[in-house]
């Protein structure tokens, strides 16, 4: 029997899928098999995280089912571990059981970012990037469950904490993620009559002297006038010196406790690119060719976030990471794939940075695209006009428009489902009533007269000093 080749992919995200769905629709049958490797059975759309945290999308509809999409393709979720390229193959550890070898005639290597961390102390303990479908929603339920929490404690120390939101980085995650979810949670407050929106305090803290450079020096201009005209304490050339304990110490000697600090202080490679043995540039990405091989490695592709891929526009720079980039180089890079299966010519990718759209809210966002600027509600419309035709599928795009038409007719649903995250935490409670709530003869008895608060738990209205 002849060898059918195979193509594995390593990440099924922008780069991994789409140049796998481009594959399934080019390969002709038997002219080659494409496995895909990647640790969720879903590809995460990142520009609508933000709007999935502030509920205006349904978090299943930013993301997009692997087997569903790529039919023509085999899945495996497990984490990739090493790759051996003398003997072409892959190490897959899956979620259990052994691991795997995965034997490739030809690889793409397209395992993304991961958050930038810096060695802060405190900040690995307490703070939560911005990069997956769960961390946004996980956000979503953690600012909700901190408005519940400033209406119903006493306590001016809580609640302060409670109220207070730090979010690190200046880029388009960090500005978008603060920007949507300040303005979910200022709708929200409606519902919770002794939350004012001033109470509220949402800190950026950027250690350059601009935000969002995606959008040019004049649009990140006005975005922060607008952020600051909103109430957003915007600190520029600011760097964030500890958070131990939730206790956040600025460098400009601001310091104050937070329940809440949000990573977006950019991206590094995936830690598996410095165990690939593949080359690697200054900023530890893989070196790649313009044909978007791995350079010395002429049956390894790269692309993406992971990877330094020339931009033949500007000679001598390579390409951000963006889904911009990574969609356009899926394109180029599964073409390659199929001519060097047919012995035919390679394409050098080379695309010219369109320009970005982001959104600070609803109705309101900021663009340049191809030197036009735009701003307000024409910039987002563009955002989601622009993000509706590139999200993958027609069933993405019609649910995501859904999800929007529905927004428009009924408020946004202010309810916490931290609990989801811990779904045995009654059961526990079931069969062990003591954990939470102690036995009778164990509970705390207050000393001397009852006060005015006592007194108005008992009857179940104000104490007679505070009625007056
Ligand atoms: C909040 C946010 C908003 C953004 N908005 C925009 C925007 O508006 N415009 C824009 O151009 N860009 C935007 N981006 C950037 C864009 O999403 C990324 O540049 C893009 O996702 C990079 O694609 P990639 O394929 O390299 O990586 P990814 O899409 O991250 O895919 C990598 C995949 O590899 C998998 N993986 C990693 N390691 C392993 C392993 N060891 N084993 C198995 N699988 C593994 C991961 O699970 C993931 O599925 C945004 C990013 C974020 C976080």
């Amino acid at each position: 029997m002849s060898h059918i080749p195979r193509i594995l992919i390593v990440g099924g995200g922008y780069v991994g899928m789409y140049t796998a769905l481009r594959l399934q629709r080019r390969l002709r049958r038997g002219e080659a098999r494409v496995t895909v490797v990647d640790a969720d059975s879903y590809m995460t759309y990142q520009p609508f995280l933000p709007e999935a945290a502030a509920g205006n999308i349904e978090p299943r509809h930013v993301v997009v089912p692997l087997r569903r999409v790529l039919h023509r393709c085999e899945i495996v979720n497990g984490w990739a571990v090493g790759v051996d390229l003398q003997a072409r193959t892959l190490e897959v550890h899956p979620h259990q059981g052994p691991p795997r070898t995965l034997p490739y005639d030809i690889l793409v290597f397209a395992p993304g970012s991961v958050s930038r961390l810096l060695p802060i102390p405190g900040v690995a303990e307490c703070g939560i990037g911005f990069k997956t479908v769960e961390e946004a929603i996980h956000l979503r339920n953690h600012v909700l469950a901190q408005l519940d929490l400033a209406a119903s404690t006493e306590d001016e120390e809580v609640r302060s904490r409670a109220l207070t939101f730090v979010f690190v980085g200046g880029g388009y995650a960090g500005v978008e993620a603060l920007a949507e979810l300040e303005d979910m949670a200022r709708d929200a407050c409606r519902y919770f009559p002794s939350v004012d929106p001033g109470d509220m305090r949402w800190i950026l803290v950027e250690a350059t002297d601009r935000i969002l450079p995606e959008v040019g020096p004049d649009m990140g201009r006005w975005t922060l006038e607008q952020l600051r005209a909103r109430g957003i304490d915007v600190r520029l050339n600011t760097r964030i010196e500890s958070a131990e304990g939730g206790r956040v110490v600025l460098d400009d000697g601001g310091e104050f406790d937070s329940a809440t600090l949000v990573w977006t202080a950019g991206v590094k490679p995936h830690p598996l690119v410095r165990a690939s043995g593949l080359p690697l540039d200054d900023r530890g990405r893989v070196r790649a060719t313009a044909e978007l091989t791995v350079e010395g490695h002429p049956a390894v592709f790269t692309a993406g976030d992971c990877a330094a891929v020339p931009d033949l526009t500007k000679p001598g720079q390579t390409c951000a990471p963006n889904a911009q980039h990574a969609v356009r180089q899926a394109r180029t890079l599964a073409d390659n794939v199929v001519a060097a299966l047919r012995g035919t010519e390679r394409k050098a990718y080379r695309h010219a940075y369109a320009g970005s759209v982001a959104s600070l809210g609803l109705h309101r966002g900021v663009a340049q695209i191809y030197g036009r600027k735009l701003r307000g509600f024409p910039a987002w419309f563009m955002h989601r006009t622009y993000h509706l035709s590139r999200v993958p599928t027609f069933n993405r795009k019609v649910r995501v428009l859904i999800d929007w038409t529905l927004a428009l007719f009924f408020r946004r649903e202010i309810t916490s489902l931290g609990a989801l995250s811990d779904p045995r935490k009654e059961f526990e409670f079931a069969a062990r009533p003591e954990s939470r709530i102690p036995e009778r003869a164990e509970r705390p008895v207050r000393e001397g007269r009852p006060g005015p608060r006592a007194a108005e738990e008992r009857s179940g209205s104000p104490a007679p000093a505070e009625r007056r």
